[in-house]
């Protein structure tokens, strides 16, 4: 089995043992069932990894020795950052698209109320969304294993989701483009460092998102002749670039 990666905070990591309690515990001894002697790789917030054994474990708390410690970034070419701009889809598309997302490397994710958004969100709602979408992200960065955590925010629509895009590459993903496909888009670009695609709800994109996506940079793409669910759109855009990109 491949050694397990887990998110710590650098504070529990104190002369050679990380002492390790809350979730990561539960994770490691409930969930995957680890005990002493085997092998783990810890990740704290700042992209130091550690590679460990298991010392101890008891009922509240996981002990590893630490044995190597090396910066995240040492010999790996940056992965290219992708922000999912997501229009927001009706129920719990929000927490598969999140979830898978995590998964397949999205770097973080912003929904915004799209025209055609059947979903509402209220402004007394948003917070407790917020809080709950960032637990997801979070949990499934746990599971999989990531040393970091997408962050989710909210836009009020897609004019400011437009506006508030700085990414090296831009793409809207609109299910009327004929002309330009994903595939000719991506193998004329060297690897970006930054990337941002944006996805329409059930509906579609009106003709006036499209414009205010197109007058800020973000380039029209089809992603073929048959028309993919929003978050089926989202999840496969992800695993398509990691490929071309060879992360995957
Ligand atoms: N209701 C629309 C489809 C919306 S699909 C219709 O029937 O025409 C939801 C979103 O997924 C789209 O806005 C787009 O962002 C993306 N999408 C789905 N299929 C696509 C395709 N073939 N090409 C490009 N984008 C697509």
């Amino acid at each position: 089995m491949s050694i397990r990666r887990f998110m710590i905070n650098s504070r529990t990591v104190c002369d050679g043992i990380a002492s390790l309690d809350g979730d990561v515990h539960n994770h490691m001894v409930r969930v995957l069932r680890l005990v002493a002697g085997d092998s783990v790789q810890l990740a704290d917030e700042k992209g130091v990894v550690y590679s460990g054994v298991i010392s101890q474990v008891t009922k509240e708390r996981v002990a590893v020795g630490i044995s190597s410690t090396l910066a995240a970034s040492d010999g790996e070419p940056a992965a290219p950052k992708i922000t999912i701009c997501q229009a927001l889809p009706k129920g719990d598309k929000v927490d598969l698209i999140l979830q898978k997302g995590t998964e397949l490397g999205a770097h973080d994710f912003r929904f915004f109320a799209g025209h055609r958004s059947v979903a509402r969100i209220r402004d007394d709602q948003l917070n407790s969304k917020l809080e709950r979408w960032n637990r997801i992200t979070s949990e499934a960065a746990r599971q999989c294993g990531r040393n970091d955590v997408p962050i989710v925010s909210w836009r009020p629509g897609a004019l400011e989701t437009a506006r508030d895009s700085d990414q090296k590459l831009r793409l809207i993903l609109w299910e009327d483009e004929r002309e330009c496909s994903l595939k000719k888009v991506l193998t004329a670009q060297v690897q970006p460092v930054s990337v941002s695609v944006a996805i329409g709800p059930e509906g579609g994109f009106d003709p006036q998102e499209v414009s205010s996506f197109s007058q800020n940079d973000f380039q029209p793409v089809s992603l073929g002749s048959r028309i993919l669910r929003t978050e089926t759109a989202s999840i496969a855009i992800l695993a398509i670039m990691h490929y071309i990109w060879d992360e995957i």
